[in-house]
């Protein structure tokens, strides 16, 4: 069945249902014919009856043969041109009357047939047409029996004729239906191979390679269609990794060549104990940053591979943020910035706890580290018609608005020149879009330069 195609399957379906169909048409159409020709005959051999009658008269005891031209007629004495067989046989069983063209011979006669029947039978070898009934008198006695035949030749020729026409033609019609139906399967799938085509000339270093979309917008226009929707989303996706790679192997390099710098300066010539310290410092200060920012990718790509699923729980979001904020408060006490919880009634939400805490410990770490010293951060928790709202809030250099959109894209960070003061290389609210996209969490984000940032999370 592996390479059946899909034509050929469609041409045999169909061909076994029409066969099917076909047989049923064609016999009924074989019993319609034979039905009729028989019913003919038969209304033929009951006129003849009328005949017999007039040319008789029945008696109480006996049949008195009134006409007796009738038995001369010339259908009655000529075999050849469409004969009518007439006899009368007395209830002993001899003929009594019959017409000049049986000659010698006689028709068949059953005492077993007392009522008025058809059937078929021979004369001298040839096939008839046959009717018996019994002659009764008045009362109802039989005095004899009438038998009327018709040669059937002709009319099993004819049958024999379409019988034979309708099992030669079966075949044949259902052969010529199944190639016209595989060059219709065929042609209707024709755009299909050239999907195929198209689509194995695809790989991944020529992701830019599209289907040409057919012209009927058919389902093969919408697989087309999909194909190239699917490429879209590939392409973006070889794209964003192949610029993470360069992205993250540019930001390693720099701290590195630095590291690298500082300690052939220091080799090349004895130094004071001070000059050693200060540059270990220095280098110690740098392989600090590049450990966490190798942390950081590590989560992110952990995250982003999408292996990691969030593990859904109801808990109290007052107590999860008690926490961070403490995990925080050496960060804020070094700018003696001010972080505050402002809700105390309860609220619980569902969400995976450890997620959750990564998202808000970012936030509430960027809420520091871009606020000035002795400003404040708020924290406070809600309700709106989304679900329950949690706004960090700060006072510090904002975000220009045209800006806001980037910021959840790696490595971005506003103006290298003004953050380059502080630590971090623009992932943690890339994981923060990650790990809130993972939990179907809202994340939003208002922000005035020089005035401050809001941002909310919204569960649902
Ligand atoms: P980074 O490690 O640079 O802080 P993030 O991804 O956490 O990386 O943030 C991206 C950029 O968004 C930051 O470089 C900063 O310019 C800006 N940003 C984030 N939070 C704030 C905030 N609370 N106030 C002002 N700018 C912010």
């Amino acid at each position: 069945m592996k390479h059946f195609s899909i034509r050929n399957r469609i041409a045999f379906t169909y061909i076994a249902v029409t066969a099917l169909l076909i047989a049923a048409l064609f016999s009924l159409i074989y019993i319609v014919i034979f039905q009729t020709v028989y019913n003919h005959l038969d209304s033929d051999l009951d006129a003849e009856i009328q005949e017999v009658y007039s040319s008789i008269v029945v008696l109480d005891n006996a049949i008195v043969y009134a006409n007796p031209n009738e038995w001369n007629e010339k259908e009655h004495g000529l075999i050849e041109v469409n004969p009518t067989f007439v006899q009368i046989v007395d209830t002993t069983g001899t003929v009594a009357k019959k017409t000049p063209n049986l000659r010698e011979g006689a028709l068949f006669f059953s005492h077993a047939i007392s009522e008025k029947s058809y059937f078929d039978t021979l004369l001298a070898g040839a096939p008839i047409r046959q009717l018996q009934l019994p002659i009764r008198n008045p009362t109802g006695r039989t005095l004899a029996y009438l038998v009327i035949a018709i040669p059937l030749q002709e009319s099993l020729i004819v049958l024999k004729n379409l019988r034979l026409t309708l099992i030669i033609g079966y075949p044949i019609v259902l052969i010529a239906l199944f190639f016209i139906s595989r060059f219709i399967a065929g042609r209707s799938i024709a755009p299909i191979n050239t999907v195929i085509a198209t689509a194995e000339k695809i790989t991944k270093e020529n992701l830019d390679e599209r289907i040409v979309l057919p012209q009927n917008k058919d389902e093969i226009y919408t697989l087309a269609y999909t194909i190239n929707n699917l490429l879209d989303r590939l392409r973006d996706v070889v794209i964003r990794e192949k610029q993470f790679t360069a992205d993250a192997s540019h930001e390693l390099r720099t701290p590195l060549s630095v590291i690298k710098g500082t300690l052939e300066v220091l080799i090349r010539k004895p130094r004071e104990r001070e000059q050693y310290v200060d540059k270990i410092r220095y280098v110690m200060n740098e392989v600090d940053q590049m450990s966490q920012l190798v942390d950081q990718l590590l989560e992110f790509a952990r995250f982003e591979s999408g292996m990691v699923r969030p593990s859904v729980v109801e808990f109290e979001l007052n107590a999860l943020i008690g926490d961070c904020v403490k995990r925080m408060e050496y960060a804020s006490a070094e700018k003696n910035i001010s972080l505050r919880m402002l809700t105390e009634e309860a609220f619980v939400v569902k969400a995976d706890i450890s997620m959750t805490k990564i998202i808000i410990e970012n936030i509430l770490s960027n809420a520091i580290k871009y606020s000035s010293n002795d400003q404040s951060v708020e924290v406070s928790i809600g309700k709106d018609s989304g679900g329950v709202t949690c706004t960090i809030a700060d006072h510090g250099c904002g975000i220009p608005q045209d800006q806001l959109s980037k910021i959840f894209d790696r490595f971005y960070r506003v103006d290298e020149s003004r953050t380059s003061q502080t630590a971090g290389k623009g992932i943690g609210l890339a994981i923060v879009k990650r790990l809130a996209e993972i939990q179907h969490l809202g994340i939003s984000i208002k922000s005035t330069p020089a005035v401050g940032t809001t941002f909310t999370m919204t569960f649902v």
